[in-house]
């Protein structure tokens, strides 16, 4: 594995300032690698590489891209072992969890490669004896910026259909999951692609991410990670007018009604909120309770919580690892002793474990928090670990407006036995997705993506495929 050299123009360098950072694995704490500490200048070897490649991808017949971009899915199977490991070393990923996540990636590429065989333009009727049609073209060099929390399925999510649609990209992986991206470069350098298709800089955010988004020569970034960094980007951007697929935070409610199946709804929501270590974009961040079934809920809420087996992620066993680094587990913890300062009561966890393994390492146990009012931080905010906000409700009317009360508008769900009425209430809900008696439940051909502070634009699917295209209007006025 060639762990300290990015992939730029078709080669493996090193970063120019000759710089490398070290990446460590959160169970243990142990340095597990240095890579290369890309910057601007490398950064702009890596556009101008693209830019280079661009007219020469983006020319080929769809059926090659197609299946040149499903290649990469293929060699992604024939090395998930290794992706897996490397996203349980440093990540913390549990193991099985990693391979699953790992073979999804993949599905998302080749999906990716298919629907690009679909895209097609209409035709209109504007003028008499004139033809018009759009014609679907890449929209040309993509930065492709992905978070820690799913890295590989972050950068597969967006590669995938920005190859399939005909753009150059590059690539940048979280700094802290460095290595399962220069993994992914490697894997990708074995397919036929022109030099300069797909390029790969690890380095931070600031500089790298930054030195992207603010780049005269990249048309499109698509961007997956917080709202704070989506406004850097929207800002740096905005320099020169480029094209953002944003997806960003998300503080997501789930409303669970009378005559909802308790058991049932305490059971999904508990695994949905502790998925990855809670490091999920879509975990149900707020959940109101109707004031008659609270109790009840709860008890089978803190049950199922309870049930989650924390630990080693190397361990088949474990349900969830560490959460990504220590950074993280400190804020976690502050939002845990925020909800305690502001009254919410604890009802489970909020502790650090002390029993081996997990005396070492970013380890969060499965907290849950009720008696918990609107106005509190860890109800406004999103707190990104496995920690529960219980609350309660008495009307319709009244958990509709105190649901859109947010910044933002990810996703939601409702919990009942009458669908009418859960149609109902996903009509009055300000979010990109919605589920009845579901939660955070996708799969490779569902477009995601919110709206509000949560994002711009759709990521996977035909929808999410569509926005690494842009539509070309071409008239012809017929001779008389
Ligand atoms: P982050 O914003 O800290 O980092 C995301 C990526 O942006 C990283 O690669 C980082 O290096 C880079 N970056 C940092 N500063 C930058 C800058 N100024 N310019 C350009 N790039 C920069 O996010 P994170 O902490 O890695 O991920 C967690 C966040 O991601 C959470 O808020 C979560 O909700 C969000 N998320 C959203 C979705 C979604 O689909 N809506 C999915 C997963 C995660």
């Amino acid at each position: 594995m060639r762990e300290n050299k990015m992939w730029i123009g078709g080669e493996w360098v090193g970063a120019d300032s000759g710089k490398t950072f070290a990446v460590f694995n959160p169970s243990t704490e142990e340095e597990i690698g240095q890579v290369p500490l890309g910057g601007v200048s490398d950064v702009d070897k890596a556009v101008e590489a693209a830019r280079k490649a661009f007219p020469i991808w983006s020319r080929k017949p769809q059926a090659e891209r197609s299946k040149l971009v499903s290649q990469i899915a293929e060699e992604m199977r024939k090395n998930s072992k290794e992706l897996a490991r490397l996203d349980t070393l440093e990540h913390g990923t549990p193991i099985d969890v990693a391979n699953m996540l790992t073979m999804w990636s993949a599905e998302m590429i080749e999906y990716a490669a298919e629907a690009a065989r679909t895209l097609m333009g209409d035709v209109i009727s504007a003028f008499p004896n004139t033809m018009s049609y759009y014609r679907r073209e890449p929209v040309g060099v993509c930065g492709l910026i992905a978070p820690w929390n799913v890295p590989l399925m972050m950068m597969a999510a967006k590669l995938g259909p920005a190859l399939a649609a005909g753009n150059a990209c590059v690539v940048k992986p979280p700094s802290i999951n460095s290595l399962i991206g220069l993994k992914f470069a490697e894997i990708i350098s074995k397919v036929d692609l022109p030099p300069g298709v797909v390029n790969l800089i690890t380095g931070p955010g600031g500089s790298v991410g930054n030195a992207l988004s603010s780049h005269p020569h990249v048309d499109m970034i698509a961007f997956t990670g917080s709202t704070e960094t989506g406004k850097a980007i929207i800002e740096a951007s905005s320099r020169s007018v480029k094209r953002l697929m944003l997806e960003l935070g998300g503080k997501n409610p789930a409303i669970v009604l009378e005559d909802a199946d308790l058991d049932h709804a305490a059971t999904i929501l508990a695994e949905k909120q502790c998925l990855n270590s809670g490091m999920t974009c879509g975990s149900p961040g707020r959940i109101y309770v109707h004031e008659n079934v609270h109790n009840e809920f709860l008890e089978n809420f803190v049950a199922a919580m309870e049930k989650i087996t924390v630990g080693d992620p190397n361990d088949p066993e474990t349900a969830i690892g560490p959460v990504v680094s220590a950074e993280h587990r400190d804020k976690i913890e502050h939002y845990i002793k925020s909800g305690v300062e502001e009254g919410a009561t604890l009802v489970l966890g909020g502790n650090r474990p002390t029993t081996a393994p997990m005396d070492k390492g970013f380890y969060v146990m499965p907290t849950v928090f009720t008696d918990v009012t609107q106005n509190m931080t860890i109800a406004r905010e999103e707190i990104f670990g496995p920690v529960a906000c219980v609350m309660k409700f008495s009307s319709e009317n009244e958990v509709l407006d105190l649901a859109n009360d947010n910044i933002y508008g990810l996703c939601a769900s409702v919990w009942t036995k009458d669908i009418g009425k859960g149609i109902k209430y996903g009509n009055e809900l300000r979010v990109g997705s919605f589920w009845v008696n579901q939660h955070n439940h996708i799969t490779t051909a569902l477009p995601w993506g919110g709206i509000k502070e949560s994002g711009i634009g759709k990521e996977g699917g035909v929808e999410g495929l569509k926005e690494f295209t842009t539509l070309k209007l071409m008239c012809f006025e017929m001779p008389q």
